[in-house]
């Protein structure tokens, strides 16, 4: 029996120590599991943040990890890698693993037992981070920018406004100081009562809004961070920022600053070509 990948991201580590517990190779390279690691793997379901890269050693030996990304094993021993994995997260009857592909085959060094150290590219993982935080803060921002859109009530979102985050995205990209989020403003939206005639018409003004809010939060210096209800990769992981309107908490696999204060902006511009598909791009600057 395997049992799940002990993680150590949520924590903002980008080293570690561990034991390799497989290694398979496949016709996207070589995956290597190992029983904890510091690497945060792209999600299988919902890929918005991507996995770490970085290195795996032992002794004078260094192998680059292209990727980190999800892996399972299933009680009969079906083992599937990323969007190969046919069940979602956290199903019973699978356990859960980080992998860390490699390219080409596994230098001999690096086999089932084989005792190594794991690093993160730690600038690439920082940019993935505030990327990462900038998309959360941007889609509250543009919660709280179109709360009066509402004719009826869509649910509140982490800081009590009405979520449209939650009724409309469909999808959510983060790359390094970024992120693209798509929002799906099609009838079922407006059936659920939001103004998108008015939206569109208020357009410029809506983006002022959200760039707004964003200054002022950054100006106020909250903290963030990532709580977890254990240590293992399927372990459930929150988001929690400190904002002046009070304290929001969001479900997230992702990693984050740790204080606003490490931005020195973040912005969004809005796009909707397409009238139905609204397309949110999130810049953040760190502070140099
Ligand atoms: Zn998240």
């Amino acid at each position: 029996m395997s049992t799940p990948t002990i993680v150590s991201f949520a924590g903002g580590a980008t080293t570690g120590e561990g034991m390799v517990t497989r290694v398979e190779s496949g016709p996207d390279g070589t995956v290597v599991v190992v029983d904890a690691t510091p690497f945060h793997p792209v999600d299988h379901t919902w890929p918005d943040q991507p996995g770490d890269a970085g290195a795996i050693a032992a002794g004078d030996e260094t192998v680059p990890v292209v990727e980190a990304l999800m892996a399972a094993v299933s009680d009969e021993s079906e083992f599937a890698v990323g969007s190969d994995i046919p069940v979602k997260r956290g199903t019973e009857g699978w356990t859960w693993l980080v992998a860390h592909r490699i390219d080409g085959a596994a230098p001999a060094w690096l086999d089932k037992g084989s005792r190594v150290r794991l690093s993160v590219d730690g600038s690439r993982r920082e940019g993935l981070s505030r990327g990462h935080t900038a998309c959360h803060l941007a889609s509250l921002a543009l919660d709280l920018a179109v709360a009066d859109l509402w004719r009826k009530d869509p649910g509140a979102d982490a800081l009590g406004n009405p979520d449209f985050e939650g009724r409309a995205n469909q999808s959510s990209r983060i790359h390094e100081d970024g992120a693209v989020d798509e929002y799906r403003l099609g009838k079922s939206l407006r059936r659920a009562g939001f103004d998108t005639e008015t939206f569109a018409a208020t357009l410029a003004d809506r983006e002022q809004r959200i760039n707004a809010q964003l200054t002022g939060w950054i100006a106020a210096g909250a903290t963030s961070r990532v709580e977890t209800e254990g240590p293992t990769i399927v372990d459930r992981r929150r988001w929690h920022c400190e904002l002046p309107e009070g304290e929001a908490v969001i479900l997230c696999g992702g990693t984050h600053v740790g204080s606003l204060s490490e931005f020195s902006s973040i912005s969004v511009s809005l796009d909707l070509t397409d009238p139905q598909l609204l397309v949110m791009t999130t810049t953040a600057t760190p502070v140099v």
